[in-house]
């Protein structure tokens, strides 16, 4: 079976935007205008396509990113049937929810191209910032749709200055909205310089006007300096226009297209996905200006076995190698494996070879998601997403591979949890299956962590907020039928050190039989960001995890090599227990350069306890410190509160970063501690007349102040108080 679609023909990319700007609404007219959803779902139904889990239904907020294919051909096209003409789409969903930003990163590694989706009342909000951010980390090129042009307080302007001043200079409007609130009527291209309104059921119907004779000027204006912009990115076509000839309109769409792929331009469209209009125009947007496999450099990848790079293109006669991008339980199928792959082609009923395991599974079947049906499929080719049933060893980010090729392509990082919370089975029964279903969650979310409190055997669930704490609790509860009791949220502390120290502990034991030795001289650093020279490994002596590294400097065997793996034991023990109040240290680099051994009495153990209490004691000397985690907050306020607001968060040891006007808002961005936030929701209802809104993401880890530390310690039943300076 050849493929149907060529893989230039293909458009992998996402819908991205802040909860509410209408990434569902638009998403479910990109479903029902490619033809594959004929019902159209509204939110406030509860019935929509991809949010298929009950409990965004219910939320209203996507939280997975489910990958859903359909097809489409421009909207000039007249023969809607005529295969030759039209393109594959792989929308890959993208929750716009703070809590679940680390899926959004996830979805960027895979998706080669986004649409992000703006409301025209609101213009730039915190999320599409961090979206925004995380878009240009990857590279991935944009287009801008200011949505919501039909709301009261609609403007266009001011939502594009926002883009302009909050995201990019690089934004640049190749649509104008023909009227707005509720005179809206369509949409300007600037482009073609014509008129679009959208009739008939569902706006199906596209109708091309001349541009009105109001809009005349702007038009003219606005056209001018997207061919100035345009033509920046063509040698030829500037010279030509020095020379006062205007690009034709082919070269203008060709040289625009090129620019966006290159992120050099992000054009900015607009419309209302609510009133159906201008939601078809994006579409042949997709097609016109985002990017197909096959426009984008090849990917990279470490060949395991020689640890040199490689490069794979999209395809079909390339080896087969593609990434596991999302673990997902679909109500009807079971257990999905969401790939992209880049290269080759792979079969159901093949053996894959997941090279970043070293192990090989069969793929049994593989799955294609359409809107409202899964369709089996034998193939997949280069460039495409499908999802394979069944796959049990397969994790978030593996990559899988022809065997003979082996490829491990980089792996997709994710922060690590900032809250936590006791979890308590409710009864034996649910005691049973309690650890089954955190930990088929866990596998889905790599930012949903499990762990045990040493002490108290207790469950704690970790994650990147409350909210997304409070819907694992539910899932656990609905999807798995487990009743769980859960305690306040905590914050996830951490420790580490400030500067460099060294220690030795020499552990002697002999207490009658055989004795115990062992001997360590150890220095601890904070840990330094690693740069490789290109195609470099790292050398045989260093030992890197994430937030450790573990340096062997011993020479001539002062200690023998079998002891060593016990050293390092030791001191990833020591960071596990903490030093300051015992949470756990990070980033710390230990180098093991001397130390001594007995023939006859050292052992395993030994080294161990030696290097557990060197730990210590060079972390007394180390300056080890406190650290929690810092959220960027943002208050959206009437302006008579901001005061209140103000002095509230310099209350909560927050810093004002900045004041902005948005619409009729005052807008606060803040940094503030996490411990000072719970139930800060509450707090600025009752502060504000329930008149303001706010947003909250983690954004680093800094260092507790000593007064605050002290605290903790004594809550922690701490003993040693030690005042600092
Ligand atoms: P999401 O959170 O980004 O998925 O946003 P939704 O698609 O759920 O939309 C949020 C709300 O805005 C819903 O009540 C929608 O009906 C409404 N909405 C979406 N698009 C439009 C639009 O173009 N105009 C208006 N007036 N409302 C819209």
């Amino acid at each position: 079976m050849a493929r149907k679609f060529p893989v230039d023909r293909t458009r992998n990319f996402g819908i991205v935007a802040h909860v509410d700007a209408g990434k569902t609404t638009t998403s479910e007219r990109v479903l029902f205008y490619t033809g594959v959803s004929h019902k159209i779902g509204e939110v406030h139904d509860g019935a929509t396509v991809t949010d298929w889990m009950e409990q965004e239904r219910e939320r209203g907020i996507t939280i997975t990113a489910a990958a859903i294919s359909c097809n489409w051909s421009k909207s000039e096209v007249v023969d809607r049937k005529d295969e030759s003409q039209m393109y594959t789409f792989n929308v890959i969903d993208t929750p716009g929810h703070i809590d679940f930003t680390a899926e959004v990163k996830r979805s960027m590694r895979v998706l080669d191209g986004a649409v992000v989706v703006f409301d025209s009342v609101a213009g730039v909000e915190p999320q599409s910032e961090t979206n925004w951010g995380y878009a240009d980390e990857a590279k991935v090129p944009r287009i801008c749709y200011i949505n919501k042009m039909d709301r009261l307080g609609a403007s266009f302007e001011k939502s594009y200055k926002s883009i302009q001043d909050r995201l990019s200079k690089k934004a640049v409007r190749v649509q104008l909205p023909w009227g707005s609130e509720d005179q809206l009527k369509g949409v300007i291209d600037l482009v073609k310089m014509k008129a679009y309104t959208f009739e008939g059921e569902m706006g199906m119907t596209i109708v091309e006007h001349e541009i009105p004779e109001e809009l005349k000027a702007d038009a003219e204006m606005y056209h001018a300096e997207l061919i100035e912009r345009v033509v920046e990115h063509d040698d030829v076509l500037m010279e030509a226009y020095l020379a006062g000839q205007l690009p034709t309109m082919e070269d203008l769409k060709k040289t625009l297209r090129k620019a966006v792929i290159a992120n050099e331009i992000f054009p900015v469209f607009t419309g209302s996905s609510l009133k159906n209009i201008g939601v078809q125009l994006v579409l042949d947007g997709v097609v016109d200006y985002l990017p197909a496999p096959t426009d984008l450099p090849p990917v990279k990848g470490i060949n395991p076995k020689n640890e040199s790079e490689v490069e794979r293109l999209p395809k079909d006669e390339e080896p087969f190698c593609a990434l596991a991008f999302k673990l997902q339980t679909d109500p009807f199928v079971g257990a999905l494996t969401f790939f992209r792959v880049y290269s080759g082609v792979v079969k159901s009923g093949s053996y894959i070879y997941n090279a970043t395991t070293g192990q090989k599974e069969r793929l049994g079947r593989i799955v294609r998601l359409m809107a409202d049906k899964r369709t089996e499929i034998e193939e997949v080719y280069a460039g495409e997403i499908a999802a394979g049933v069944g796959l049990k060893d397969v994790k978030t980010s593996h990559t899988l591979c022809d065997e003979a090729s082996p490829i491990v392509l980089e792996q997709i990082t994710f922060p690590e949890p900032v809250v936590a919370m006791r979890i308590e089975p409710k009864t034996k029964n649910d005691q049973e299956k309690m650890g089954t279903a955190l930990k088929k969650l866990a596998d889905e979310d790599p930012t949903f962590k499990i762990s045990t409190d040493d002490e108290t055997m207790e469950t704690i669930i970790g994650g990147m907020g409350e909210l997304h704490l409070e819907i694992m609790v539910d899932r656990m509860k609905r999807e798995f039928g487990v009743e769980a009791n859960v305690g306040a949220p905590q914050v996830a502390y951490r420790e580490t050190i400030q500067r460099e120290a060294e220690a030795e502990y020499k552990y002697v034991k002999q207490s009658g039989g055989r004795g115990q030795y062992g001997h360590v001289k150890i220095k601890i650093r904070p840990m330094q960001p690693l740069e490789l020279a290109e195609g470099k490994s790292l050398p045989k002596n260093i030992t890197r995890e994430d937030h450790f590294e573990f340096v062997n400097n011993i020479k001539g065997g002062v200690i023998p090599g079998e002891f060593i793996p016990a050293v390092m034991k030791g001191c990833k023990e020591a960071m596990a227990r903490g030093f300051v109040a015992g949470y756990k240290m990070e980033d710390i680099s230990v180098e093991l350069f001397d130390g001594s051994y007995h023939d006859v009495d050292s052992s395993e153990i030994a080294f161990k306890l030696a290097a557990i209490h060197a730990f210590k004691e060079a972390a007394g000397k180390a300056g080890a410190v406190l650290l929690e985690p810092i959220m960027k907050v943002e208050v959206r306020t009437p302006e008579q509160f901001m005061g209140d607001v103000n002095g509230n968060i310099s209350s909560k040891r927050g810093q004002v970063e900045g004041m902005d006007d948005i619409g009729d808002k005052k807008v606060i961005t803040a940094k503030v501690p996490l411990s000072e936030m719970f139930g800060y929701t509450n707090m600025l209802r009752s502060m504000t007349q329930g008149r303001a809104s706010m947003m909250m993401e983690f954004d680093h880890y800094d260092v507790v102040p000593a007064n605050v530390a002290n605290e903790i310690k004594k809550v922690r039943g701490v003993k040693d108080v030690v005042e600092e300076a």
